[in-house]
């Protein structure tokens, strides 16, 4: 997708600071970061939302986003103490990029309910 911001950011057409690679996800931190650390996780596929996921991507795609965020977690030494995985899907779920993302949060407290 061209006209996708994360697709850029895969390609490398725009910057990010990435923190983890591999030949179906990136990580990069967030340009806004809502906690100490604060990492946004991807497939590099253009999958447009969590709603758009196939059968086919949950089996083969969605299986190395979440082995990456174990991984990610790890290094960013929250493993232990606590974090937050999150996804926010369309417009009621508060989506504005439209390319499926996790967000992976820790380094503080995080509250609940959600806003
Ligand atoms: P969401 O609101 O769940 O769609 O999350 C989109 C996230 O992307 C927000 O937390 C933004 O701060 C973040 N974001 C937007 N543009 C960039 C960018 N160029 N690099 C890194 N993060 C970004
Ligand atoms: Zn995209």
């Amino acid at each position: 997708m061209s006209d996708c911001l994360f697709c850029k950011i895969v390609n490398k057409e725009i910057p990010a600071t990435i923190v983890y690679e591999d030949n179906y996800v990136v990580a990069f931190n967030d340009i806004s970061p809502q906690a100490p650390k604060h990492v946004l996780v991807i497939p590099k596929k253009h999958i447009a939302s969590f709603d758009h996921l196939t059968e086919e991507d949950n089996k083969e795609i969605i299986p190395y986003v979440f082995t990456a965020i174990n991984k990610i977690a790890k290094d960013l030494d929250i493993s232990e103490e606590g974090y937050r995985v999150v996804n926010n899907c369309g417009k009621m779920g508060g989506q504005t990029v439209g390319h499926i993302h996790f967000h992976l949060l820790g380094g503080r407290q995080l509250m609940w309910p959600p806003g």
